[in-house]
């Protein structure tokens, strides 16, 4: 048995029959668990209708009323976050305590929308010019959509429409087809918080329901997360067919370790923000820039830590790595482990040969922890981004060395230093060309209430999600000038009104 999984519409699951589906995987066993619906442009059509219908009723309804289901949202996502992140481990791979940190983590954007009613108050200058006063009134975009990628299937969403939906916008979620589950179930919590019908609506399917997304005209904004080809494509049509769009793309994310680090926090580092999620994080650690002399002491302590990982399925409280996403995709990250070979990189630990533990996992997308040494630009596991457990180290001779070879990446979504050197850090924050920075942290996601977003090639755009930029990206604002005049006034002048 298969489950069926098809799109939400006007709060109840569609009840059409698809013209083309696609196949849900247990990535641990390689077990095909569901069948996903493709929305054609006529299902898409009926998506955004019900969005479109949905939006006079919502956008007036009042802030304390719109506030009152976020909070209801926010506590059943609370109250059920275990469920969603069960779902996510059986579609995704990714270990459960690692769901359970991005369903928080998305949680956290629903907090900060609770905060709507102030976020959305506008300025008042009293007494601009004579008995005139000015002020500005922030509003909804109309229907919006969201377009998200398989490795955070319930976070991502939470950066957008939990704002969208606070601001007074309605939503048109399109998932990605890989794990599409989480994204019902999202939907029908809605429903239960007491949201109305229309304003979260979900479509899955692949390219065919992202264009048709881009180009109607219904459509007012585009938050899109995935690979950079994909999110310049979505950029470019998106803005052609007249509407905002926020395109979040790859990453190659450098971590750039100096000789006064504790190279244990390092190693720890490393580690984590290498392999956690099987490296299949935007925010991953895919390079270790080790400065002259620590590469030899770090990548010894860095083995030593990548044998100990437990790989297993992630329903199991004992492994602390999971699968790859598909087949396709890990024979793809597999590919890079020869190629870095021919390349003259050193294969420092071969992640093909790591044991995996638990269950039938014969046919599950497996690969290992994988490190390469002496790595450089030129390569194709350091110019490409693999997302995948395969960690690269790059051997430099100074800071001054490493800052330009991160700066020279066309990347840069996320970075950080390790050092105990204040000055160096404060020095390579202000320095380096990449929009999220962690110092002796790998790699943060900014809290809510800071705004997350990459520069040059893994952002295309210039609003970040959540945070201060996601109610601007949500929202349009109007600025009034009023004047209530009294019995007399001034006639007419055809002179150009001047403050006064
Ligand atoms: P992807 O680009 O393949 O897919 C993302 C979304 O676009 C999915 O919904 C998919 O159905 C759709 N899509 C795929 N191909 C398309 C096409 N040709 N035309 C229109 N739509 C298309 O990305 P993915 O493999 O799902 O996710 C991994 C990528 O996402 C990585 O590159 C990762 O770095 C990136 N990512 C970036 C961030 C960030 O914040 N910058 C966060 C998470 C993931």
């Amino acid at each position: 048995m298969t489950n069926h999984i098809t799109h939400w519409i006007a709060g109840r699951p569609w009840s059409g029959t698809a013209e083309r589906q696609g196949a849900v995987h247990d990535p641990a066993t390689g077990t095909v668990t569901g069948q996903v619906d493709y929305a054609s442009v006529a299902e898409v059509d009926q998506a955004v209708s019900a969005a479109a219908a949905a939006f006079t009723g919502w956008r007036s309804t009042s802030i304390a009323k719109r506030t009152q289901i976020l909070f209801a949202f926010r506590e059943l996502l609370h109250a059920r976050r275990d469920e969603l992140a069960a779902i996510i481990v059986a579609e995704h791979g990714k270990v459960h305590s690692d769901a359970l940190g991005e369903v928080a983590r998305g949680i956290e954007v629903v907090e900060y929308a609770c905060g709507i009613p102030h976020l959305l108050k506008g300025g008042f200058t009293e007494q601009a010019s004579t008995g005139v006063d000015v002020y500005s009134v922030r509003q909804p975009l109309g229907p919006v959509a969201v377009i998200s990628p398989f490795n955070f299937p319930a976070m991502v969403p939470m950066w957008f429409f939990p704002l969208a939906i606070a601001a007074g916008d309605t939503v048109v979620l399109k998932p990605s087809e890989k794990d599409p589950t989480a994204a019902n179930f999202l939907a029908a919590l809605w429903k239960e918080a007491g949201l109305p019908d229309g304003v979260f609506n979900v479509v899955h399917g692949d390219k065919g329901a992202v264009d048709r997304l881009l180009q109607h005209p219904d459509i007012k904004a585009i938050s899109f997360v995935g690979s950079t080809p994909v999110a310049r494509y979505v950029y470019e049509t998106g803005t052609r067919y007249g509407k905002r769009v926020q395109a979040l793309g790859g990453a190659k994310n450098h971590m750039l370790v100096l000789p006064d680090a504790d190279l244990d926090v390092a190693a720890d580092a490393a580690v984590s923000a290498g392999f956690g999620a099987a490296g299949e994080r935007c925010m991953a650690v895919s390079v270790l820039v080790a400065v002259d002399p620590v590469g030899d002491e770090l990548i010894e302590k860095i083995k030593d830590r990548m044998a100990r990982l437990k790989v297993g399925p992630g329903r199991l409280p004992s492994s602390e790595m999971g699968p790859l996403i598909t087949g396709a995709h890990r024979d793809k990250v597999t590919s890079y482990l020869d190629a870095g070979i021919a390349d003259g990189a050193t294969l420092a630990v071969d992640g093909r040969e790591h044991p995996v533990t638990g269950g039938d996992t014969a046919d599950g997308f497996w690969l290992g922890p994988t490190l390469f040494d002496n790595v450089k630009p030129g390569m194709s596991v350091y110019d490409d981004e693999i997302f995948g457990p395969v960690l690269s180290v790059v051997r430099v001779a100074s800071y001054d060395e490493g800052l330009e070879l991160i700066n020279a990446n066309p990347y840069g979504n996320g970075t950080a230093v390790f050092t105990n050197s204040g000055r160096a850090a404060r020095r390579f924050q202000n320095e380096v060309e990449v929009g999220m920075v962690g110092i002796n942290v790998p790699i943060p996601v900014p809290v809510a209430y800071y705004s997350f977003g990459g520069w040059k090639a893994s952002l295309f755009g210039d609003t970040h999600a959540y945070g201060e930029e996601g109610v601007k990206f949500f929202t349009r604002s109007k600025a009034v000038t009023q004047r209530w005049p009294g019995p007399t006034h001034d006639g007419i002048d055809l002179g150009f009104p001047t403050n006064t």
